[in-house]
């Protein structure tokens, strides 16, 4: 099938390589010139683990495109996939305006029978203002739109692209129906199911998962603040109850706030959704209000410990991506936290795996940014872990100690055991957990 996806970035860029690499032709459209330049030379422009080899092979085999011409995107594919920013508005609802330019111009395209795919995560009822505005130019028996929303996660997309849990289908049309099936079948060969449903249903569906996963972790963010009050450990208490098979284990493990371009605005904008129809939506009204406050519960230890000035004080900073695996630093804990602690005076040396290009651009000279992870730790006053890279789990305690200035370690995702991060002789704060060790001399 000849495909268009338009918008190259993280959605777009996973979806068009995904859909090349089972046999599709793909062209992939961006404004962004720079972009479709490095792509077009074969560099890839965000990190994501296996995405690398499949875009390489699909580029060289002649599958997989790049253009900033909609026009030449549009003439050679019947299936439009809209892979466009949706951030928050400034009354936090989606902020439509890139679907809907894109549609506009759709409107000046569209001359043969073509499929459109919302792939965006888009408010209840943007595929039929999507509808509304191609069917002032074009007639609409040339065009279905179609609500398809995205469930990859950031760090396991590739995966998550080719084997989803769930694929899920917003239409009417048969025709639509009968292409998507198409389409879609080679991903779930396992037997994993495609969903059909109407278009305001598989809208809803996306925000009302996104939302319930962010409730999920805001729920154990208390718990855990709750924990430190009570003297119980937030880690046994996640596995005593995600045994049981009604609740399950994934997706409990308390930090320091959710992050990352996804969660923070779709919550926002169901409960945006929800007060536009006049609906109380109480629940999403405590999440956000949990979250904002744990982002912050790292730097509020930290200067519960060292005194709300932190001049003269340097802090060493491991991970800065909202997540593991990827390079993407959207909303992630790290800005905030790094925020505060330049406000308090504090010096900052930070390190992640894949993030630094990236947190060069958002702090510039502000930050000092390390080579590695023992490069952040020299002369610190103390570490915090923002981010839990594999890399961070079993450091050289012994070449820690030797760095730092004073040995105590501010960990904001529980990495390590209590009894051996006190036998290692760090003063070491958790999320959830009794602080352990001794206070440094
Ligand atoms: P992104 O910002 O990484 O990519 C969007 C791309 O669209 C950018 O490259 C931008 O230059 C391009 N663009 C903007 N205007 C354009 C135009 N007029 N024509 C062509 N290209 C244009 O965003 P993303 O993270 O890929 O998210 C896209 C959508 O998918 C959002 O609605 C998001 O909520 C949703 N989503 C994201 C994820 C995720 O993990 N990132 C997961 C599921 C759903």
């Amino acid at each position: 099938m000849n495909l268009a996806v338009i918008g190259t970035g993280y959605v777009g860029l996973v979806t068009g390589t995904c859909f090349a690499e089972t046999g599709n032709n793909v062209i992939c459209v961006d404004i962004d010139v720079n972009k479709v330049e490095r792509l077009r030379k074969g560099e890839i422009t965000i990190f994501e683990p296996g995405l690398e080899t499949l875009f390489e092979r699909n580029s060289r085999q002649g599958r997989l495109k790049f253009t900033t011409d909609i026009k030449e995107a549009v003439d050679s594919a019947q299936i439009i996939f809209l892979a466009l920013p949706t951030p928050p508005g400034g009354d936090g609802s989606a902020d439509l305006s890139y679907i809907m330019g894109v549609a506009k111009q759709l409107s000046h395209l569209i001359t043969e029978y073509k499929v459109i795919i919302d792939k965006s995560t888009v408010p209840v009822g943007t595929a039929e203002k999507v509808h509304a505005i191609i069917a002032e130019n074009v007639s609409d028996t040339l065009f279905d739109v179609v609500s398809n929303p995205e469930f990859l996660r950031e760090g396991v997309a590739v995966e998550d692209f080719l084997k989803p849990d769930r694929v899920v289908i917003g239409t009417d049309s048969e025709r639509a129906r009968k292409l998507m099936k198409q389409l879609y079948e080679p991903f779930v060969r396992q037997g994993n199911p495609i969903y059909f449903m109407d278009e305001r249903s598989a809208e809803m569906t996306k925000y009302a998962a996104n939302s319930y996963l962010a409730t999920r972790i805001s729920f154990m963010n208390e718990i855990a603040n709750l924990c430190e009050k009570v003297g119980a450990n937030v880690d046994m208490v996640r596995m005593g109850m995600g045994s049981d098979s009604r609740i399950g284990k994934r997706f409990l493990f308390p930090g320091i706030g959710y992050g990352g371009s996804c969660f923070p605005k779709d919550v926002q904008a169901l409960a945006r959704t929800a007060a536009d129809t006049g609906y109380d939506f109480r629940i999403l009204n405590a999440v956000m209000g949990i979250n904002d406050k744990q982002r912050y519960i790292l730097a509020d230890k930290i200067k519960a410990y060292f005194g709300d000035d932190l001049s003269g004080r340097t802090i060493g900073i491991w991970g800065l991506a909202f997540k593991p695996n990827t390079d993407d630093i959207r909303e992630a804990p790290a800005l905030y936290i790094i925020e505060t602690l330049l406000a308090a005076g504090a010096t900052i040396k930070a390190f992640d795996p894949e993030a630094m290009d990236n947190i060069k651009k958002y702090f510039g000279d502000r930050i000092q940014l390390c080579q590695d992870q023992y490069e952040a730790l020299i002369n610190a006053d103390a570490l915090a872990i923002i981010t839990e890279w594999s890399v961070f789990r079993t450091p050289s305690f012994q070449v820690m100690k030797e760095l730092m200035k004073h040995d105590v370690i501010f960990d904001g995702r529980n990495l390590y055991d209590l009894e051996a991060i006190a036998d290692h002789g760090f003063l070491y704060h958790s999320i959830g957990r009794e602080t352990v060790g001794n206070k440094p001399a």
